[in-house]
């Protein structure tokens, strides 16, 4: 799908993070019920990955709790593509959601998964965001 993404313009692309690359003991974060907006302390790597976002113009970067709520997002904000970031057994499912949705995705599976302080390639994550 690469070609296909770089096509996709930059405000119609989102971000998906799993809240496990927190730094639980110092986010401030804000908690929109489903999913964390970051508000880059700087205290993880998600904040360089928001400060590309915001630089480049994503639509929204959404850190998500879970993986369920992805499917409402993606058809209420009518998404064309997204770079996400997630073990590859989430990134797994995702995937077949998207596909089914007929979303462009760029899946970029974690360093180090588990259930905190779960570790990226954040300049993977970049090169990818930086596509066009
Ligand atoms: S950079 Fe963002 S996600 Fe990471 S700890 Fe700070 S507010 Fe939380």
């Amino acid at each position: 799908m690469a070609e296909k993404f770089k096509a996709v313009p930059f405000s119609e692309r989102l971000v998906l993070l799993p809240h496990c690359m927190r730094n639980v003991k110092q986010c401030k974060a804000v908690d929109e019920g489903t999913h964390y907006s970051c508000v880059k302390c700087g205290g993880c790597k998600i904040a360089q990955i928001q400060k590309l976002a915001d630089e480049l113009g994503y639509k929204k970067l959404y850190v998500m709790k879970g993986g369920k709520a992805i499917y409402n997002i993606l058809v209420d904000q009518k998404v064309k593509a997204v770079v996400a970031v997630a073990c590859h057994f989430e990134g797994a499912q995702g995937i077949k959601m998207t596909d089914s949705l007929k979303v462009i995705t760029q899946f970029v599976p974690l360093l180090k998964d588990g259930c905190y302080d779960t570790d990226v390639d954040v300049e993977t994550v970049k090169q990818i965001m930086e596509q066009k």
